[in-house]
């Protein structure tokens, strides 16, 4: 599986929850933002998108950012 590094654009979060949600249901085959590895805080206009420990760079997340909060580039090989 490819690892990808996460760009995060927290200006252009609307706070919509696809990519926790799909975070969640990729690994614990259920919808919900709380377990997620990905986490969206937003507070009045101001957001923050942090990763836990446990992210494993899939880049399922940002396939699920229809706002461009989220990309992702492959990762460099580390010999
Ligand atoms: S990169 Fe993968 S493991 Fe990490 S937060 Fe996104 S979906 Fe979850
Ligand atoms: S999917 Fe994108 S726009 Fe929606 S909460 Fe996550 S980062 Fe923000």
């Amino acid at each position: 599986m490819s690892r990808y590094q996460i760009l995060v654009f927290p200006e252009n979060c609307t706070g919509c929850m696809r990519c926790m949600l799909s975070c969640s249901r990729q690994y614990f085959k259920i919808f919900n933002p709380a377990i997620s590895r990905i986490c969206v805080q937003l507070s009045g206009i101001d957001c923050a998108i942090t990763f836990t420990d446990e992210c494993n760079h899939c880049g399922i997340c940002a396939d699920g950012c229809f706002f461009g909060a989220l990309s992702k580039q492959v990762e460099e090989k580390t010999k």
